[in-house]
């Protein structure tokens, strides 16, 4: 399984049928992306969350610098996100250059040039990027509304935050989006 490039390379395996050219992605395998990992820049913040929220492992460090982002998107294997063509250029990384200024567009973007998909969803803390563990009953009751305790029948919690994560109305039409943008 060979390194795909687009813009001027190699078109990704699944595209074809005189799909629009994607936007660049170097230097990713399919075989990485089962268990794709990212570091986004600091404009990328709000990306970041809803990439953890699919549970993809995603850093954000705001004030990282380019240099520091970089070195560390190699160091452990990691996709850059970022919407500055500058920082594309170090050396060695492996990155997507992250078209629109919209959050809809950012995952649309990343759902059809990586394959995101929403398998995953809710494992991951969306605040501290780890693992949640599944939780119930007294462990949840006095961290969400009287509503949602009632009507939700699972929960899973941050072992280190605490925070408590179910799937509300929004997270059902987020995902709903991602699953479009998979197949149009
Ligand atoms: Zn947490």
């Amino acid at each position: 399984m060979g390194v795909w490039a687009c813009r001027g390379g190699v078109a990704p395996p699944w595209t074809g049928r005189g799909d629009p050219a994607p936007t660049l992605v170097f230097g990713v395998t399919r075989d990485i992306m089962k268990g794709m990992k990212f570091i986004a820049d600091n404009m990328l913040g709000r990306l970041a969350t809803w990439l953890r929220l699919l549970g993809y492992d995603t850093l954000y460090m705001p004030r990282a610098e380019d240099a520091e982002l970089a070195r560390i998107a190699r160091a452990e294997d990691r996709i850059l996100l970022t919407r500055d063509v500058e920082l594309t250029r170090r050396r060695g990384l492996r990155f997507v250059l992250i078209e629109s200024e919209m959050i809809e567009g950012q995952l649309q973007q990343l759902a059809r040039d990586l394959r995101l998909t929403a398998q995953l969803a809710f494992s991951r803390c969306a605040v501290c990027n780890i693992v949640l563990e599944e939780a119930g009953g007294e462990q949840v009751r006095e961290r969400v509304p009287p509503y949602v305790f009632q009507t939700q029948n699972q929960f899973r919690r941050c072992p280190r935050c605490g925070r408590v994560y179910w799937r509300g109305t929004h997270w059902a039409r987020m995902v709903a989006q991602i699953q479009d943008a998979l197949e149009p």
